[in-house]
């Protein structure tokens, strides 16, 4: 699975503890205060944010689609069960309605959330991390801008740093990487050197990030240069990130998607 669909899932272990604590307490309200903190900040700015495109324009059978599908089913699960004591009648019409299930059974006779420490990976919060903390940086610089018009360019010194947030991206430039889904641009270029021949253009952002890994026993402050350019491609029709060679004709990717079915 994709890096940020494992991330949310750990994520989403971290959030059905915290409600199983506070419907132990009966403290409703606190579960309340979860649920709306998690659909708000996490999903709806974040995470449903950046899935559009792999949900809408991958093939429907690609497994980088059905990877936030696995992910998003799990969502559905764990939420609707979590507001069930609070909203049975919204909970249930949920469960009856969740069009992969063939028979569905109650909500109320189906179990409580399960937790799992399957989704509790090192490194994995370290590279979501620290990815996001560039993404930040970059999307901070284009206020009330299309992120999909720019192409950035990520430069870390050799390090544990490159080696983390080379999991997000193996290749060196690249518009469909887990990385460029994080940054929402048209393309993002991973380099453990300054490039040379930056056009004049060019937006410059600079920032450290700490890596604590095994409880501290792994220490590491990297630099990194996040460097935002206008892109120089044009629009693809059909999923609309500037991807394409030229205007109106479809982007690789695109081209692949559609030729192939
Ligand atoms: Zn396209």
């Amino acid at each position: 699975m994709y890096v940020v669909d494992q991330y949310v899932l750990h994520l989403l272990q971290g959030l059905a503890r915290k409600i199983d604590d506070s419907y132990k307490q009966y403290d409703f309200g606190k579960v309340i205060r979860l649920l709306q903190a998690f659909y708000t900040r996490e999903l709806s700015n974040f995470y449903f944010s950046i899935i559009k495109d792999r949900l809408y324009c991958e093939k429907a059978s690609d497994p980088k689609r059905r990877s936030c599908q696995t992910a998003l089913a799990e969502i559905l699960d764990v939420l609707a069960r979590s507001f069930a004591p609070i909203l049975p009648h919204l909970a249930e019409e949920v469960f009856q309605h969740v069009p992969y299930i063939q028979e569905p059974k109650s909500v109320f006779r189906t179990g409580w959330t399960t937790t799992s420490s399957v989704w509790k990976k090192p490194g994995l919060e370290e590279a979501m991390e620290s990815a996001c903390a560039m993404r930040d940086s970059f999307l901070g610089s284009i206020p009330g801008k299309n992120a999909a018009e720019y192409q950035v360019t990520i430069v870390i010194e050799p390090g544990l740093l490159f080696e983390i947030i080379e999991m997000l991206q193996s290749e060196e430039t690249s518009s469909t990487s887990q990385l460029n889904e994080l940054m929402m641009a048209s393309q993002t270029t991973l380099l453990s050197q300054d490039a040379p021949n930056m056009p004049a253009d060019t937006t410059e952002l600079k920032g450290t990030f700490l890596i604590n890994l095994e409880g501290g026993d792994i220490r590491e402050e990297s630099e990194y240069k996040v460097i935002v350019t206008p892109t120089t491609k044009e629009k693809c029709p059909r999923c609309w990130k500037f991807t394409a060679e030229s205007s109106n004709t479809l982007c690789p990717r695109c081209a692949d998607v559609v030729g192939g079915k």
